[in-house]
């Protein structure tokens, strides 16, 4: 691995090589580690710790609305794959199976799950008999495996964190409701607290959930260009009703299938977080998900240290109960080194406080994200630190969407013109971004673009910026207003 193009801070510059940038910086950051089971990493400490926070403001909008925790076995029996047509050939290809126990082979041999759809179905058939039982809303925070040839730490591994939403609904309508409820809970849990722009849209029938009626999702552009599906939110429809006869007796005394839904979101989060806002010296945590919001660091020289915490411990004792996540850094090294290392882990705010900023009653205040510097008063570091926390959160959603804009591309309207464009891109070694394309809705077009640009659709958007007229591989008219991108 050894490439002399690593700067000072032992990191590959993004313009250099991203993924190779992405890789030194959540080493750097002491996130992960790999493992010798191929694909599946250990979510170090402070890699854990983003989970936790990501967790908990999920748990918190799920639970607002209405949804409970629930847990379902990880082992799922050979056969539930095969009551959804789709979802078998779907996930088939990356299922691990468990086929003996000890020294005996199990009569029907278990897959480790990708997702509980089928697990889930079987259940609500045993529970649910009559529209009394209805709506169930259940949320199942777990582990997924999917074998994936190749991997990437956080984006694609082949465990992973997640959680999983199972509802079922009386009818349609209550089910399509919930779908986009909890898309739109998603788009604010990412827009808000990571500070990723996200675009809300449906998926092409081509990259639909399998065993979906509708799969909505949130995408987000990473700092290469290239698009990261940061959540999915499916209608199931009847779906796995009928394939699990989740049937309920109705008002009306008719026996009726649910419809279902699930919604999921991953530790992929994580990944989208560094590379939406990373840089060169390592990550950039926004400062509403970052586990350490602001460091503390004593400067000077050592014999003047006593003088220091005088004012130090007080301060730090303030912060704290001010809310904010703080911590000191007392370790016995240079101030320099301790600055490099609270960089590269993305911590939005250091401060720094010597002897002689104890004179003049003053600290000192760094960005992480701007690298800028304001000295502070003593008595008013508690404020100023809540109002720059509050600052950087909103300039970094900013940043992200203006870069976002710059590299979305909206008046492509032809292969041909696509296809020079991405050659333009290339050649310039410049991110090929995301394109808004018009779509007819065939899948041979789809597959066209793909082929002969690798890029694929991301989904038809809500609201999309303008409206195409004309599919952009066909020519004919569009019917889907579609953004396409390179994606991990
Ligand atoms: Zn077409």
């Amino acid at each position: 691995m050894a490439d002399g193009k690593v700067n000072e801070k032992g990191i590959t510059p993004q313009s250099e090589n991203f993924s190779r940038w992405y890789i030194d910086a959540i080493r750097k950051a002491d996130l992960m580690d790999y493992t010798p089971v191929r694909g599946c990493i250990v979510f170090k400490p402070d890699g854990f710790e983003l989970w936790e926070r990501i967790q908990s403001v999920m748990d918190g909008r799920f639970k607002e609305t209405g949804h409970r925790n629930a847990y379902f076995p990880m082992l799922i029996p050979e056969s539930f794959f095969q009551k959804e047509k789709e979802h078998v050939e779907g996930f088939n290809p990356e299922l691990p199976w468990v086929t003996e126990a000890g020294s005996e082979k199990l009569e029907e041999k278990l897959a480790l799950r990708p997702t509980s759809e089928t697990m889930v179905g079987r259940m609500y058939s045993q529970w649910i008999q009559s529209y009394r039982d209805l709506p169930v809303l259940i949320n199942q925070w777990a582990n997924v495996f999917r074998w994936e040839k190749r991997t990437l730490p956080f984006l694609r591994t082949s465990e992973f964190l997640w959680q999983e939403g199972h509802t079922a609904h009386a009818t349609e309508e209550e089910a399509r409701e919930e779908t986009m409820q909890m898309l739109q809970i998603y788009k604010e849990v990412v827009e808000q607290e990571l500070a990723i722009p996200v675009w809300m849209g449906q998926k092409t029938p081509s990259e639909r959930f399998a065993g979906a009626v509708d799969t909505y999702s949130i995408e987000a552009m990473m700092k290469d260009g290239k698009a990261v599906q940061a959540g999915t939110s499916h209608y199931l429809g009847e779906n796995f009703a009928r394939g699990f006869d989740i049937q309920f007796l109705d008002r009306d005394n008719q026996q009726k299938y649910v419809h279902t839904t699930s919604w999921g979101t991953s530790t992929r989060l994580i990944g989208s977080m560094i590379m939406v806002h990373g840089d060169d010296r390592g990550l950039v945590n926004p400062p509403r998900m970052a586990p350490t919001q602001l460091v503390m660091i004593p400067v000077g020289p050592g014999k003047l240290r006593e003088k220091v915490m005088e004012k130090f411990d007080p301060l730090f004792d303030q912060l704290k109960e001010a809310g904010i996540r703080v911590r000191a850094d007392l370790r016995d090294e240079s101030p320099g080194w301790k600055f490099n290392e609270w960089e590269l882990r993305g911590v939005p705010l250091r401060l720094e406080i010597g002897p002689r900023d104890v004179d003049n009653n003053q600290v000192i205040l760094a960005r992480r994200d701007t690298g800028e510097k304001v000295t502070v008063e003593l008595d008013r570091v508690v404020e100023q630190v809540e109002e720059l926390l509050v600052k950087i959160q909103e300039e970094m959603f900013q940043r992200a969407l203006d870069f976002r804009e710059k590299n979305s591309y909206l008046e492509i309207e032809t292969i041909g013109d696509l296809n020079a464009h991405v050659a333009q891109m290339e050649k310039e070694s410049k991110a090929v971004g995301w394109v808004l394309a018009g779509w007819c809705g065939e899948e041979s077009c789809e597959s066209k673009v793909k082929e002969e640009t690798k890029l694929t659709s991301r989904n038809i958007p809500f609201e999309a910026p303008v409206v195409k007229k004309r599919c952009i591989a066909c020519g004919s008219e569009s019917k889907f207003t579609t953004w396409f991108a390179r994606a991990y």
